[in-house]
């Protein structure tokens, strides 16, 4: 490893050791189908049949509930698309919030411009979402309330017990996107209440490219995957069983080691806290103050941008995000800071620091340490700043 500092987990996390090892002899050695019958088939659908296993305990509930996906975003259109597919008799609303993931997001925009009735929440200033509103929201043609567990950008988690009881007294399907939670904070699908549930390998030190859904069992959900019978006649296509299995391996992992890791993490998150808002003026904290993942330290610094601040950390060595990585790469301020009542300007100055289990005091304290000078030699080069220095002075 070289010394450069990874802060940016909530985009990705570097596969752990345990599950590359347990994934390496399904490339060459054990290449069967899983859907074959010989013993090199057997052999890879025991493999399968295991980490389903493994992800099913993760999340108390039972292998046959487990749908494999090829990563979040297809485990979110597979919930939404497919529930909406399948409720169609029953009615055609559906509620959402304004801060979900784009993968929920654009599918529940898809499905508004194609004859369904979506209502998009507001949350509050923490990005909570009201479960009064919640509860005003819904009519005799609700079909599913999406709420995600908590937020990729700011890490607010949401009342997600209560989602779930709400929805259940109604009848309504009620899904979560846990891809940020999901091996971060605990989950119990029965004791939450939860009915349908998307997550991620990547988030929770597994491999890329493989995801899954929980589904209730007598859950209503369409296949948008058409082909053979695999996945209980769900998702289509030959398992990929490589990924199966390492995801299986983190998620059992990031569950044996959570209470030590979240422990660890939140230690490190409120050092990085309590160091930027010490070392730094004219700065907010975005999210709830404790109802946040362990990793996420979320700030706003006023009069720069915040791609200034993540290029001139990359040239430091310290590897940061500003929203979402999706939302890397656009010029609009993120959709989550606006829906958090931040005005524009604020907004482009956000910054995503996003710890995992191998970040350590130090990196921490070299991340605060850079951070001020990148801030400051930034904020000089900057006109607003410039700007309010000079109006100050007739305060
Ligand atoms: N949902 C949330 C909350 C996410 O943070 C992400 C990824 O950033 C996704 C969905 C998409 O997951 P994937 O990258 O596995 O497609």
């Amino acid at each position: 490893m070289d010394n450069r500092i990874y802060m940016d987990h909530a985009a990705t996390t570097r596969l752990t050791s345990e599950a590359l090892d347990a994934m390496m002899p399904y490339f060459q050695e054990k290449f069967g189908n899983a859907s074959s019958l010989h013993t090199f088939g057997r052999e890879t659908r025991g493999a399968a049949d295991n980490a389903r296993a493994q992800i099913a305990e993760a999340i108390n509930t039972t292998p046959e509930e487990i749908i494999f996906t090829s990563g979040g975003t297809e485990a979110d259109n597979l919930a939404i698309k497919g529930i909406a597919e399948a409720n169609e008799d029953k009615g055609n609303h559906i509620i959402t919030s304004k801060i979900e993931h784009p993968a929920v997001l654009n599918t529940c925009k898809y499905l508004a411009k194609n004859g369904y009735d979506v209502t998009f929440l507001d949350v509050d200033e923490y990005g909570m979402i009201s479960l009064e509103d919640l509860k005003d929201s819904i009519t005799e043609k609700t079909i599913l309330i999406s709420i995600m567990f908590a937020n990729n950008e700011i890490g607010t988690i949401q009342p997600i017990k209560q989602i779930g009881e709400i929805a259940r007294e109604k009848g309504i399907i009620f899904h979560t996107d846990a891809v940020q939670a999901a091996g971060s904070v605990p989950i119990d699908v029965e004791a939450m209440n939860i009915d349908v549930l998307s997550a991620s390998a990547h988030k929770m030190y597994g491999p890329k490219g493989i995801g899954m859904l929980y589904v209730r069992r007598g859950v209503k959900i369409a296949s948008h995957m058409h082909g053979g019978s695999h996945e209980g006649k769900k998702r289509a296509g030959t398992e990929n069983v490589p990924s199966i299995v390492g995801f299986g391996q983190a998620f059992e992992l990031a569950v044996q080691n959570m209470e030590e890791n979240t422990k660890n993490i939140t230690e490190l998150r409120e050092r990085l806290i309590e160091g930027i808002k010490a070392e730094i003026p004219n700065v907010k904290l975005n999210g709830h103050r404790t109802k946040r993942l362990p990793g996420n330290v979320n700030f706003c610094f006023e009069f720069i941008e915040g791609e200034s601040l993540i290029l001139m950390l990359d040239m430091r060595g310290i590897a940061a995000s500003t929203g979402s990585a999706c939302a890397a790469g656009s010029l609009e301020p993120s959709h989550v800071l606006m829906a958090i009542g931040l005005k524009h300007e604020i907004a482009h100055g956000s910054l995503r620091l996003t710890l995992g289990k191998s970040n350590t005091k130090d990196d921490v304290d070299t991340v605060i340490e850079q951070l001020k000078d990148v801030v400051g030699k930034l904020r000089e080069m900057s006109p607003l700043f410039a700007q309010e220095k000079v109006e100050a002075q007739y305060v």
